[in-house]
């Protein structure tokens, strides 16, 4: 039996793991559950899967938990600290799934204890990759991609020279707006844009995935993870979403990882590895498909990649900077304050800022620089969200 802790349990991630570790009780021993607001689904989830402990990260939301699990004999706690706690409960596998910065600090405190850390918080690697890399290092831990081109990429490259690599190309849908003509997308609204051609996912990641903001972030997490050089990493549109990532070798060789719009499978991948298992995910029908699509990327109607290059050109803190700056900008674009096409100028202008003040692309990167830097980040956003909305 392994020992599983989630967090972020109640999200899409989160309920993609659950529904596998449900499917097979025999082979998982639940440690922690963490969720947020739905603290009905996290009491469900915690009573079915028969977690020790269930953590909501909100201490309004505490005693609503304590009450749906009063007499089941699960934990309860709440806050950010309790969530970093239940890092230290011993467990084999700790799926980190929880949306935006919040995720790095519970996943770096679970490196530390020398276990393995299936990395779906893809925040975490672009906030703090050089760190959270080298935590894993130093404590003997494992770090598996969760993020489907991520897991596509990992899956390509066994038992292969990581050496012999050129090239890795990372497929993007291009999202909601991909066929809008360019002068639509200053009015998109939140609606449009929180709907995704092919895969169903929260709705942070999919807005994001109209933006290519969650395409910046892939880019960026690829070179941390992997270190591939940022020369070495491209972006295709591929509106199919079937290929997740493409590795070029020195002899020419393109080798595609293939596979259905279902989480489940990278999961799964993660949760088995370092052997397969049956998945419960559709097996495709290639001559029902019929035909795959390429289309080069357009960096005037995606700037966010153009900013991606930038920040993986830095490096050092830049990440965190570009993350908090893209969060704070996309929270100010659900709220209502700022239109679709701001967020990339938020972000450039942010950037730009901290960059002349500080001088992002340092050689260190620490928890407590990280977290400053997101900070003084969503600070400068906020700052600028008010002047853009006072226009
Ligand atoms: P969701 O928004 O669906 O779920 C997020 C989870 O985090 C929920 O459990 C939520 O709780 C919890 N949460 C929200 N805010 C906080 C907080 N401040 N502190 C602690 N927990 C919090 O996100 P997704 O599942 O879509 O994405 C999770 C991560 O995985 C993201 O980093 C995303 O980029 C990445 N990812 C997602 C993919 C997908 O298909 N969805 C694909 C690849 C990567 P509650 O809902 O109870 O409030």
């Amino acid at each position: 039996m392994r020992k599983v802790t989630i967090f972020g349990s109640t999200g899409s991630i989160g309920e993609n793991t659950v529904d596998l570790i449900a499917r097979a009780p025999a082979d998982y021993d639940v440690v922690a559950l963490t969720g947020g607001r739905n603290v009905a689904r996290l009491a469900q989830q915690a009573i079915s899967l028969k977690a020790d402990l269930a953590v909501t990260a909100y201490d309004d939301c505490y005693e609503d938990l304590k009450a749906a699990l009063s007499g089941t004999g699960v934990e309860v706690a709440s806050g950010t600290a309790a969530i970093a706690e239940a890092a230290d409960r011993r467990a084999d596998l700790f799926m980190s799934a929880i949306v935006g910065a919040a995720g790095l600090v519970p996943g770096v405190r679970a490196l530390k204890h020398g276990t393995t850390l299936a990395l779906a918080n893809k925040e975490s690697l672009v906030t703090a990759g050089p760190h959270l890399m080298g935590e894993a290092a130093r404590n003997g831990a494992t770090i598996l991609p969760v993020d489907s081109e991520h897991s596509a990429v990992f899956q390509a490259l066994v038992g292969e020279d990581i050496s012999a690599v050129e090239r890795v190309i990372i497929t993007a849908s291009g999202g909601a707006f991909r066929d809008w003509p360019l002068e639509d997308l200053a009015s998109a609204t939140i609606e449009q844009a929180s709907s995704h051609p092919n895969w169903d996912m929260g709705q942070r990641i999919t807005i994001d995935s109209a933006s290519m903001f969650n395409k910046a972030m892939e880019l960026i997490e690829t070179k941390e993870f992997f270190g591939f050089s940022p020369s070495q990493i491209e972006t295709i549109v591929h509106p199919e979403s079937l290929i997740h990532a493409l590795v070029g070798f020195n002899d020419g060789a393109l080798m595609a990882h293939i596979g259905p719009h279902d989480m489940r499978h990278a999961i799964g991948y993660a949760l088995n590895w370092p052997n397969r298992s049956h998945l419960p995910v559709e097996r495709l029908d290639l001559a029902k498909i019929s035909s795959l699509n390429f289309i080069a990327a357009d960096e005037a109607r995606y700037p966010a990649l153009r900013i991606a290059k930038d920040v993986m050109d830095t490096g050092g803190l830049s990440g965190a900077a570009f993350n908090a700056a893209k969060e704070a900008a996309l929270d100010a674009f659900i709220a209502g304050e700022v239109g679709f096409l701001d967020m990339a100028s938020l972000v450039e202008d942010v950037l730009s800022r901290l960059h002349g003040e500080f001088g992002l692309g340092c050689d260190t990167v620490t928890l407590d620089k990280v977290l400053e830097t997101d900070h003084v980040a969503r600070q400068y956003t906020r700052e600028l969200v008010q002047q853009t909305a006072a226009r």
